[in-house]
């Protein structure tokens, strides 16, 4: 429902002087007053009016409503004028706050320094076993020439006096709804509240310095593709004497060609013979940590799963191993020779009964489960 334009809740002209809107509002809230008049909809027209008379009688919010209407340019315009308490110009001024990136801290209280992130391309097994190494990471540090301060050795930097050392200033605009006072950087100190007579030559006036520092880092076992590990205090340094940011280094783990991971288990495929899996035998399956030997029962069905207890990958939080399980895949021959086929062909002639049998014995089963008993 679109809102009726002030002038006309109230009854009165553009031009309608002060006086002029508080009689009509006078006159109009005695007759819709709720405590006096019970009619429906008595309730919302009070309310209506009150709201008009709100903002005609206030000169800012008046003004304001003559050039932007029942949406002011903050969007606090549909209704927001009823509060009573016209809140907007506070809200304003923490906005061009925000956007001169002007926070109201202390240029000169410590802060902490920025955290970094490293990304770290592990090879499967690296993740698995863990690893240490040294890592060369780009960073700011301390001017050591200057100590940190950036004026020249010898010479003192000045507290700014544009800003009188808080780093910012405030600069008055007029604006429809009147004066406002903006906080914004100092351009002169850039924030930092001080002006460097003579710059230190090593940081330029910086104060701070880029270098490579290398960082030794111990890679726990069993890290995962996409987890983080922090590295305390090796982020960039704190400003003002405030404490360093941290390290994060993020895993990218690269895939193996013959295993896969799930959290701390391992999967893999083996592929045996017709022949192995009809009459048993033992395999030798490749772990992370050696090969082992697997028991292929007589009878075993492609797509069944053996699980190698504890040849998994070590929890990273020190919770045990995980397993391994291997998939053995029968693997039909393509290359077979004449006397092969014949053999074959012999065999299934001698088992051709016991096949239709287990074929009948599947069929039945498959009936049984469709039709649900
Ligand atoms: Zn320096
Ligand atoms: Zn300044």
């Amino acid at each position: 429902m679109s809102k009726r334009d002030y002038y006309e809740v109230l009854g009165v002209s553009e031009n309608a002087t002060k006086d002029e809107i508080k009689k009509a509002y006078r006159r109009l809230s005695k007759k819709y007053h709720p405590d006096i008049n019970k009619e429906p909809g008595a309730d919302e027209k009070f309310k209506e009016i009150t709201e008009a008379y709100e903002v005609l009688s206030d000169d800012q919010k008046r003004a304001q409503y003559d050039q932007f209407g029942h949406e002011g340019p903050q969007g606090f315009g549909g209704g927001g004028f009823g509060g009573g308490d016209f809140g907007g110009f506070g809200g304003f001024e923490d906005i061009f706050s925000t956007f001169f990136g002007g926070g109201r801290r202390d240029p000169n209280a410590p802060r902490q320094g920025a955290d970094l992130q490293y990304n770290m391309t592990l090879t499967f097994e690296e993740a698995v076993f863990g690893k240490e190494t040294i890592i060369e990471i780009p960073r700011e540090e301390s001017c050591d020439t200057c100590g940190g301060s950036g004026a020249k050795p010898g010479t003192s930097s000045d507290t700014c006096h544009h800003c009188h050392g808080t780093g910012q200033l405030n600069i008055e605009q007029n604006t429809p709804f009147g004066r406002i006072v903006n906080r914004r950087v100092c351009q002169y100190c850039h924030g930092t509240g001080k002006i460097i007579k003579e710059k230190c030559r090593t940081c330029h006036g910086e104060g701070k310095v880029k270098k490579r520092k290398k960082i030794s880092v111990k890679i726990p076992k069993g890290v995962d593709d996409g987890q983080q590990m922090r590295v305390a205090g090796q982020g960039e340094p704190g400003i003002n004497g405030g404490p360093p940011g941290d390290l994060f280094v993020v895993f990218r783990v690269s895939p193996h060609e013959f295993f896969e991971r799930d959290g701390d288990d391992i999967y893999c495929e083996m592929p045996i013979t017709f022949v192995q899996a009809a009459l048993g035998d033992e395999i030798e399956v490749p772990t992370l940590y050696g090969k082992v030997k697997l028991k292929i029962p007589a009878g075993t069905q492609t797509g069944t799963r053996f699980r190698l207890r504890d040849r998994g990958v070590q929890n990273v939080r020190g919770y045990g191993r995980g397993d391994q399980h291997v998939l053995v895949k029968i693997v039909t021959p393509t290359k077979l020779s004449d006397q092969q086929k014949d053999l074959l062909r012999q065999f299934a002639e001698m088992s051709g009964e016991s096949l239709d049998e287990q074929h009948e014995g599947f069929f039945d089963k498959m009936k049984r489960a469709f039709k649900g008993d």
